[in-house]
């Protein structure tokens, strides 16, 4: 296996986002990242979603017997990357894409924290696993789904533990909750006899399986019912909310043997793929940081470099952020985002494979210039798909803004991509989010956080 330590030197040579030591807005490529960051760290001040949640309505709830091979690749690459993503939070988001190539497949997989170390054997190994179950079996036994979600259970252990915790309190509240009702109800009897399953110390695996076992039982159902938001106005502290809660992570202790199942399902159908596969991880991206602010990061200036020349917006919008200022100290807030200490800006997985793919014209299994990420992209990374010229298959996402985003460092002397490659997509993307920006409206509250 080759983890492409030794190509990336060769091609991260030039270093051209780094910041230099000299001030920000010095040369080109720093006044491009300067004016990048300004409206993007801007928004995140204003409201860090800036969009509706998308989502894929083709793989989803559809049967997979009805899934094309196109969409059954996704599917399946998708599953692979959510089993890969062993712990909660951003640190392990993996992403992947699938190379064809004469003498089989590669499955590429990147991460955030670029530590593939652990999830390239693993990976390697359920595979393997899968292909020869591809190979022997025209059904999928229930043992075949038990032993790889085991595998799958066993590896995510941190993620498991991080639902178990986040699950404990809220499954308390829900119990006091159903506790104080009447003695005569035996509704509340048995739904707390029943959620004690959870309270219990059980073996993660038999808890998953458990989890996923009851994801469709009365009780499931009951407790999706307490806690639908109620039509009356309710605070913040309502029980609806901790029901709501223990629901979502019974539903996220089951979903690995649901993964698991459908990574079979998807196995069976797509054994070529299998047949003489190699798993390798995307060359590691140069660490890079974000440029300062600097005398010319003030609200007033950012919006009239935002907007085109002599518009005759600028003042408008100049009023409205200066009143946000007034009322919200708009100004220190926006600097502050500058200084965090804890901001270490990073190449998020689903944008190192696709520049990987992009730079090294990696021809995707299928011609389906597909990504699979174990979560929804962020509002940058869309922005990058969308500002990209590969025409990469436009992946779901939360828009949400991570201020520790940062577009990979490319060097232009290969030959494949173009000189002007990361500016012209900068250029589209800070003027995305200058759309984005102006689209906001000034609701007061918005801004509380
Ligand atoms: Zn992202």
């Amino acid at each position: 296996m080759v983890n492409g330590k030794k190509r990336c030197k060769e091609r991260v040579a030039t270093n051209s986002l780094m910041p230099s030591s000299k001030r920000p807005r010095f040369d080109g490529n720093e006044r491009r990242l300067s004016r990048f960051y300004e409206p993007l760290v801007l928004l995140y001040t204003l409201g860090r979603t800036r969009g509706e949640h998308t989502r894929d309505i083709t793989c989803n709830g559809t049967e997979f017997s009805n899934l094309s091979r196109k969409h059954l690749i996704r599917k399946f690459l998708c599953s692979l990357a959510y089993v890969c993503d062993y712990a909660k939070g951003g640190d392990t988001v993996t992403a992947i894409g699938l190379e064809s190539k004469p003498h089989g497949h590669t499955f590429w997989i990147a991460s955030n924290n670029n530590k593939t170390t652990k999830t390239v054997p693993f990976l390697e190994v359920l595979l393997a696993g899968m292909h020869q179950v591809s190979v022997e079996a025209t059904m999928i036994a229930p043992g075949q789904v038990e032993d790889l979600a085991a595998k799958c259970i066993d590896f995510a252990a941190p993620r498991i533990k991080a639902y178990r915790s986040h699950l404990k309190p809220v499954l308390r509240r829900c119990l006091n909750h159903l506790d104080d009702q009447d003695h005569d109800d035996n509704e509340a009897r048995d739904l707390s006899e029943w959620l004690q399953n959870w309270n219990d110390e059980r073996d993660p695996k038999d808890l998953c399986r458990f989890s996923y076992r009851e994801r469709k039982s009365d009780f499931m159902q009951l407790v999706a019912r307490l806690g639908t938001e109620p039509s009356y106005r309710s605070n913040k502290d309502a029980i609806y909310h901790a029901f709501s809660s223990v629901r979502h992570y019974i539903g996220r202790l089951g979903h690995h043997f649901r993964v698991a199942n459908d990574l079979l399902t998807c196995a069976s159908r797509l054994s070529d793929i299998l047949y003489g596969f190699e798993v390798q991880s995307v060359p590691i991206p140069t660490r890079s940081t974000i440029p300062p602010a600097d005398g010319k990061t003030t609200l007033d200036s950012v919006v009239s470099r935002m907007l085109p020349s002599q518009s005759p917006d600028v003042e408008r919008y100049q009023y409205n952020l200066a009143e946000m200022d007034t009322k919200y100290e708009l100004s220190r807030r926006f600097l502050d985002n500058y200084r965090d200490p804890n901001l270490k800006p990073r190449v998020h997985a689903e944008i190192q494979v696709l520049e990987h793919f992009h730079m090294d014209s990696l021809r995707f299994a299928d011609g389906n210039p597909f990504i699979a990420c174990s979560k929804p992209a962020c509002f940058c990374c869309l922005l990058y798909f969308r500002a990209h010229p590969g025409h990469f298959v436009e992946p779901t996402s939360h828009q949400k803004i991570y201020l520790n985003w940062r577009p990979p460092d490319l060097d232009a002397r290969m030959g494949i991509i173009g000189e002007h490659h990361q500016r012209d997509i900068l250029n589209v993307m800070t003027e995305a989010s200058g759309r984005s920006m102006r689209k906001f409206r000034h609701t007061p509250g918005i801004l509380i956080r």
